[in-house]
């Protein structure tokens, strides 16, 4: 997805093992989802892949695994709203 930013993660991409798992959501039907910022790869089971890196991923970004949009718009959540998700159990300290 380009330039790297820190933002929330939930820990490294456990197939290509570069990337970090972004929280993202669908510009459409905002589903959550985990995404590699390296190799793209979408997990719908956002805590499943948080605790666990043999859960199987989804597909591949821009694609959305729920509303099957082939260009889903993903919008990066904010620690607020991955708060609101309940979601921020699963956050990793940022590296730096
Ligand atoms: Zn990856
Ligand atoms: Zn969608």
């Amino acid at each position: 997805m380009g330039c790297r930013v820190q933002r929330p993660h939930i820990g490294f991409c456990p197939f290509c093992e570069q990337g970090h798992l972004g929280i993202a959501g669908c510009g459409f039907c905002h589903t959550l989802v985990a995404i590699c910022d390296e190799c793209e790869l979408v997990w719908s089971n956002v805590r499943g892949v948080a605790m666990n890196s043999t859960t199987r991923s989804s597909g591949t970004y821009p694609h959305c695994p729920h509303c099957e949009t082939a260009d889903a718009r993903w919008y990066w959540l904010s620690p607020e709203q991955i708060q609101q998700a309940g979601l921020q159990d699963c956050i990793k300290p940022l590296d730096h």
